[in-house]
């Protein structure tokens, strides 16, 4: 194992170079998961923006320490709550399907751990991200701040409602899985917009699926790939 895990960083910024051979594997390890994939994803190659982003975010800030080294593996990982951080070619897809543009605003249903947030805060100009579980949203909002992911708000809420106040988004990204397409978000999408989502049953045939916004207002839709994700939990 390289990476400088037995450096004390407490309270401070974690040093730049830290876990910087495993996030290179991690970057291997998705560029060759898409090339398995190409059929099902279009290309071969992931857009380069995306790629940057992957390999300026560390993930192991956002797993607990006890998953720390594990925090690179291509899978998910338990964030507690009975919840996962995606792995990271999902993570990846994910981002690269939304096509992030600089000047767009992004929601994010299910902020988990604030690792997708962290990408995305990278790639565009603005980030919200909602959390049911309100432990979780705390905790990846403090993060997030820690990181110095200024341009990211969190809260604690329904994603099936999406987040009104703040709509019309360019881009939509749900990381948990719905039954079917929850009318709200469809409507908070911007002419242009793309709405990212896994759609399907609790632990069974899930698909991900694109939704795009054209801009005379039309919708059109996409399935891209089988995943497997927890379930988007019905609104509190
Ligand atoms: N994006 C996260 C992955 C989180 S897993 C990451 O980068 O790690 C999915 C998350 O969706 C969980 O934290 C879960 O609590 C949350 N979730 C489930 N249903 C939700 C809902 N209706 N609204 C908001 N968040 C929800």
């Amino acid at each position: 194992m390289t990476g400088s895990d037995s450096t004390d960083t407490k309270g401070g910024p974690p040093a730049a170079a830290d876990f910087a051979a495993e996030r290179a594997a991690m970057l291997r390890a998705i560029a060759e998961e898409v090339l398995w994939t190409n059929r099902y994803l279009g290309k071969t190659a992931l857009d380069p923006r995306v790629v940057a982003a992957l390999e300026a975010v560390p993930r192991h800030e956002f797993v607990p320490p006890d998953m720390r080294a594990a925090a690179y593996e291509n899978r998910p990982l338990p964030i507690g709550h009975g919840q996962t951080i995606s792995q990271p070619y999902v993570v990846a897809v994910m981002t690269d399907l939304l096509h992030p543009e600089p000047t767009h605003r992004v929601l994010e249903v299910g902020t988990g751990c604030g690792y997708q947030a962290a990408i995305l805060s990278r790639l565009v100009a603005q980030v919200f991200s909602i959390e049911t579980v309100p432990a979780l949203a705390r905790e990846a909002a403090l993060r997030l701040q820690r990181l110095g992911c200024a341009n990211v708000e969190v809260r604690h809420g329904d994603g099936y409602r999406g987040w009104p106040e703040r709509a019309p988004f360019d881009g939509i990204i749900v990381t948990a899985a719905a039954p079917k397409l929850p009318p709200a978000l469809v409507d908070q999408l911007a002419p242009g917009g793309r709405l990212v989502i896994p759609l399907g049953p609790r632990g069974g045939d899930q698909d991900l699926v694109v939704i795009r916004r054209e801009a005379d207002g039309t919708l059109d839709r996409r399935s891209v790939l089988p995943v497997a994700f927890v379930p988007m939990v019905a609104g509190k």
